[in-house]
């Protein structure tokens, strides 16, 4: 078998265009969605992020700001800056870049975000929503994920998906978003005993380590989805995942690749969160009335 490749770039763009009408829509509305930044200290990756996710608002009409504030920013002043972009009109979406550096509480910066502007969906009110299977801002990465699978045409509804990781911010939603799909999900993590036997069970397989080629194709179901989350700069410079992409090919039917699968469907999300909180604010309805969200 030789998998397919699942296109994250192209569904990405296909989102950015409908989101890129909705912008328009909300202009005329009188709104400029609007999104606000905020990166403290000076890793070069966190900017790199940062400076992406500004382009690709600009780059669908969006109102963009970053906030970079210096390194010895203390917690209180950064809650307090926080609270400012929740008291703003023209922000529609608030995002603190993470990690912060050492001395900070993230959770509680997170917390200090209003859940309606919480567009990373982190906020432990969106958190609750989420596990109670309600509407919320879900977190980018892992809806990215859903909508892939979604465009793909993949059945969730009794099928056995496998997430390999249980962080905050991809597997532990990841896995509650299968289960919400109806989705029968297990979850394996650094203490998983014989990962192969586990993740050779998945009809769909997510892997969210941060280890590169840690899922190889003796570790798959003939015929399964298979996402990769990872993202891993390997020592030469180039780019990879956590599927070892050559054998995991021969065994899938259908796989993402890195780059150009999950990674642009995570920035892609973030958008829509943001343009769907102006269209609250502007009473416009986004549910159910177009294709995306
Ligand atoms: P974390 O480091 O927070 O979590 C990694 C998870 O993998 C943990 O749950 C850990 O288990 C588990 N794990 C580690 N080693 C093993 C192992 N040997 N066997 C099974 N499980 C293991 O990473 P993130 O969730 O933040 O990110 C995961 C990957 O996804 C990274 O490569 C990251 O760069 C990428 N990423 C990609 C995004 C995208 O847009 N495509 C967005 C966000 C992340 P335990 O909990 O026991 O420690």
């Amino acid at each position: 078998m030789s998998a397919r490749l699942i296109d994250g770039k192209a569904l990405a763009q296909e989102f950015r265009a409908e989101l890129r009408i909705r912008v328009d829509r909300l202009r005329d509305a009188g709104i400029a969605p609007g999104l606000a930044v905020v990166i403290v200290g000076d890793d070069a990756a966190s900017h790199v992020y940062v400076r992406n996710k500004s382009l690709a608002c600009r780059e669908i009409g969006m109102h963009s700001e970053v906030h970079a504030l210096a390194s010895g920013t203390t917690q209180a002043e950064l809650v307090s800056f926080v609270r400012r972009l929740n008291d703003n009109p023209a922000i529609h979406g608030v995002l603190v870049q993470m990690p912060l550096p050492a001395g900070l509480d993230g959770r509680a910066v997170i917390e200090a975000i209003a859940p309606e502007k919480d567009v990373d969906g982190f906020h432990y009110q969106n958190v609750g929503a989420l596990v109670a299977g309600e509407p919320a801002f879900y977190p980018c990465t892992p809806w990215g994920v859903m909508k892939l699978l979604e465009h793909e045409g993949v059945p969730l509804e009794g099928a056995h998906a496998v997430v390999v990781g249980r962080s905050t911010i991809v597997g532990k939603p990841m896995a509650l978003m299968l289960i919400n799909a109806s989705a029968t999900v297990t979850v394996c993590h650094s203490r998983t005993r014989d990962l192969a036997a586990i993740t050779r069970q998945g009809d769909v397989l997510v892997a969210a380590v941060g280890r590169p080629g840690i899922i190889r194709g003796d570790m798959v179901k003939p015929g399964a989805v298979v996402i990769d989350v990872g993202i891993n700069r390997l020592p030469d410079g180039r780019l990879a995942g956590d599927v070892d992409f050559e054998s995991v090919a021969r065994v899938a039917s259908r796989l993402t690749p890195v780059p150009g699968g999950v990674g642009p469907m995570t920035i892609a999300m973030l958008l829509v969160n943001a343009v769907r909180s102006a269209e609250r604010v502007a009473g416009l309805a986004a549910h159910g009335e177009t294709r995306i969200a």
